[in-house]
């Protein structure tokens, strides 16, 4: 059984802004701070990676190996952000092909199960008994 993993949701409103989750656990006061940019064409061995910092307005820019780029073979975007409970998390969107892929990462765990997939396990368990 494939291990479940962090799952992206969001609270919707007609006429208003909609709502982003915690991924790790599901509330909804989250704070995204940076913004990874894995740049690169297909196949390209570096790539330019960018990062900008929304708290401080820091930009960094580096040649990197791909060993963080989401994107197996080319470029992608990384939100990174926590909340309110302490998950810190990655919200990544990368070019596979024709399709763009998204993916969120448990970064660094505070407050929580030191086995993220157990959490997640316990989390999608109780919104299986809670669904209407
Ligand atoms: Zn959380």
């Amino acid at each position: 059984m494939a291990k479940k993993k962090p799952k992206l949701r969001f609270t919707t409103y007609d006429g208003g802004n909609d709502e982003i989750h915690c991924p790790i656990c599901g509330t909804e006061n989250t704070h995204m701070t940076d913004v990874e940019v894995y740049a690169r064409h297909e196949d390209m061995k570096g790539c330019r990676t960018i990062n900008a910092c929304g708290y401080s307005g820091n930009l960094s820019t580096r040649t990197t190996d791909n060993s963080k780029n989401p994107s197996c073979r080319r470029h992608a975007f990384v939100l990174k952000g926590h909340c309110e409970n302490g998950c810190y998390f990655d919200i990544s969107f990368a070019q596979h092909k024709g399709r763009t892929e998204v993916n969120t990462e448990l970064t660094k765990p505070k407050n929580l199960s030191t086995n993220q997939y157990e959490y997640i396990k316990g989390i999608r368990e109780w919104e299986e008994k809670t669904r209407h």
